[in-house]
């Protein structure tokens, strides 16, 4: 086999997969190897917890758990550089783009992996993280804003209360 353009590397959580030199557009660089299940071994492996499988079509899904399977370290991103393609019943994996050294090489697994099994709210993919900062900066920028205006408005009170107060003095005095 031709030697890999990529490594294992240590990902945000888990492992991933890296570019170790720069990789050109719909290049051809993985199948996604393992078991050949029918329907009722792929819904038991599914019960068992088994986050590998790859549903090739109704009646097939490959098992790709196995260490074997270089695929499976592939993560899951909302702004992919890779995707997958189905011929002759197998899996293979390509690049979307050219790929820089060091780019992590991830594809899409679809809405319901991302609903069912990573949860929307937990996808950790660079889009993703960087939506949620984006987030969390703009609720910080309206909390310092709302901030802002509630001590200006009690200092114009208290200005308010000041004048109207020595107003009386004086009216008092003369
Ligand atoms: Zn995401």
């Amino acid at each position: 086999m031709y030697r890999r353009p990529y490594r294992l590397g240590r990902s945000l959580t888990r492992l991933g997969l890296y570019a170790t030199k720069p990789i050109k557009k719909k290049s051809r660089i993985a199948e996604y190897t393992g078991r050949r299940l029918g329907i009722d071994a792929a819904l038991k492996a599914e019960k068992s917890g088994n986050r590998y499988l790859y549903e090739v079509n109704s009646k097939i899904t490959i098992d790709g758990a196995r260490h074997g399977n270089i695929a499976r370290y592939f993560n899951h991103s909302c702004n992919p550089n890779c995707d997958t393609f189905i011929r002759d019943r197998r899996v293979f994996i390509r690049t979307l783009r050219n790929i820089k050294p060091e780019e992590e090489l991830t594809y899409d697994y679809g809405r319901d992996y991302l609903k069912n099994v990573i949860g929307l709210s937990n996808c950790l993919c660079s889009r993703c993280r960087k939506r949620r900062k984006k987030h969390a900066a703009e609720l910080r920028e309206k909390r310092a804003r709302k901030k802002a205006r509630l001590a200006k408005a009690s200092s114009k009170g208290k200005t308010k209360k000041t004048a109207r107060k020595t107003a009386k003095k004086r009216g008092g005095k003369s």
